[in-house]
């Protein structure tokens, strides 16, 4: 088989490349090891997606955002950050933008689905994405001529340009031998939904604890039920969050209530809960010869920022910009001088938050008592700073 470019990965970001790139006159095909069932419903995974409005306007390019029920989409107005026990907030008011709101929450699986339906009706249109579900990419082969990939039947597809689009731990990446920088936190986050007594007035928390670090993503009411809902993010050690994945629902959400100080009055437990193992990656590459990352392959980002797949739609835009400024005049869409460009624009938008992540993380999960003072002493400084504020604002907008 041979196509212009082959996507490893059918996660949000394999897939909105691959949405962005057709009806240009390029074939693609998508590999995805996962059946075509899981991939065209996913599964609830208990992630609630912040989403920036920079990507909800790219997702509405996409034709994404249209494909999602209203309301699977809730507002993320403000945001505000604790400290420990303290009453002390610090808020970011979304007056701070020029926008009503923040940014948006929708939830990962809802993401999927969106991406996947939207590759299948650009497909129906134009006829240029061949999907291979249930089929890994088991070796990748590139020179400065061509590039390919061999599935794990021996399928071999040639191209001119192969993306890895394969999660964080991208081992596309790993053959083709670029190193990345890990992070392991040796925490997991676990995330559900609950209903709570208390409304959230569609403000997110971020709420640095002491021995947690505690989220709440405001989304809209219970369908069934009319309850205040949230999405509820614990983040623990990997031994404790072990035991509270073994609580029952009414157990756990006793837990819930006490770990948020009843400041939330009673909570449920309305979903599944889902555990995630903490670890950052940043690859020292973002391309080799023929070959470009993208999504979590480029940017494995820790969720506190929640900017993860934020990255990865920025990524989309900037490479499938390159590729198709190429392809117009008639130019190798497997360029190195193209992807080191991409290389270059894409470092530069993400890696200052994703070093600035890692130093928040490190302060605010310092337990000693000048740590503990030097983290109440940041949080009430911040909160006079009025440009500094703006900044996180400006960030969390992704304008
Ligand atoms: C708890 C949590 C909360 C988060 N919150 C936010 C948030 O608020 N805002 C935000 O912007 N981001 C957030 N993120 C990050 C976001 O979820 C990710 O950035 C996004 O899902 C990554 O999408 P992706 O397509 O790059 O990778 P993935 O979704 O990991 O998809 C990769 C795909 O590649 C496939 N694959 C892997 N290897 C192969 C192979 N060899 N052959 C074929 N297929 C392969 C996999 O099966 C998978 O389908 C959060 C993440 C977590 C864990």
């Amino acid at each position: 088989m041979n196509v212009d470019i082959v996507i490893v990965g059918a996660g949000p970001s394999g897939l909105c490349l691959a949405r962005s790139l057709s009806g240009q006159g390029l074939t693609i095909a998508v590999i995805e090891q996962q059946s075509l069932d899981a991939i065209s419903n996913p599964a609830f995974d208990g992630r609630e997606i912040a989403l920036t409005q920079s990507s909800a306007s790219a997702m509405k390019d996409l034709g994404l955002w249209q494909l999602i029920e209203p309301q699977a989409i809730s507002q993320l107005r403000d945001a505000k950050i604790l400290d420990g026990r303290s009453q002390f907030e610090m808020l970011i008011p979304h007056q701070l933008s020029k926008y009503q709101e923040l940014g948006w929450l929708i939830s990962n699986h809802v993401i999927r689905k969106a991406a996947y339906d939207a590759t299948q009706e650009a497909n129906d249109l134009h006829h240029d994405i061949t999907l291979i579900p249930g089929r890994k990419v088991i070796k990748v082969k590139t020179s400065q001529q061509i590039a390919g990939v061999v599935l794990d039947d021996q399928t071999e597809i040639s191209a001119k340009l192969v993306v890895a689009a394969d999660n964080r731990f991208s081992t596309t990446r790993r053959m083709m031998g670029i190193a990345a920088d890990m992070h392991d936190f040796g925490r997991n986050m676990l995330v559900c939904c609950m209903t709570h007594d208390t409304p959230h007035d569609h403000i997110a928390w971020e709420w640095f604890d002491y021995g947690q670090t505690l989220a709440l993503l405001p989304m809209n009411p219970d369908p069934e039920t009319g309850r205040y809902r949230s999405s509820v993010v614990i983040t623990v050690a990997s031994d404790e969050a072990e035991e509270l994945m073994k609580l029952n629902p009414e157990a756990f959400s006793r837990n819930a209530k006490e770990r948020f100080g009843n400041r939330l009055g009673e909570m449920d437990l309305v979903s599944t809960i889902h555990s995630y193992p903490l670890v950052s990656v940043y690859p020292k590459r973002l391309v080799g010869t023929r070959f470009a990352t993208v999504g979590d392959a480029a940017v494995g980002m820790h969720p506190v920022t929640a900017h993860g797949f934020n990255f990865g739609l920025l990524g989309v835009q900037k490479l499938s910009k390159e590729i198709l400024g190429a392809h117009r005049v008639g130019k190798d869409i497997g360029d190195q001088a193209l992807l080191l460009r991409y290389e270059r624009t894409h470092r530069l938008k993400t890696k200052p938050l994703f070093l600035m992540t890692r130093l928040i993380t490190e302060i605010y999960t310092k337990e000693s008592p000048p740590a503990k003072f030097l983290r109440k002493a940041l949080l009430h400084v911040s909160e006079k700073l009025t440009p500094f504020k703006k900044s996180i604002a400006l960030s969390l907008t992704g304008r």
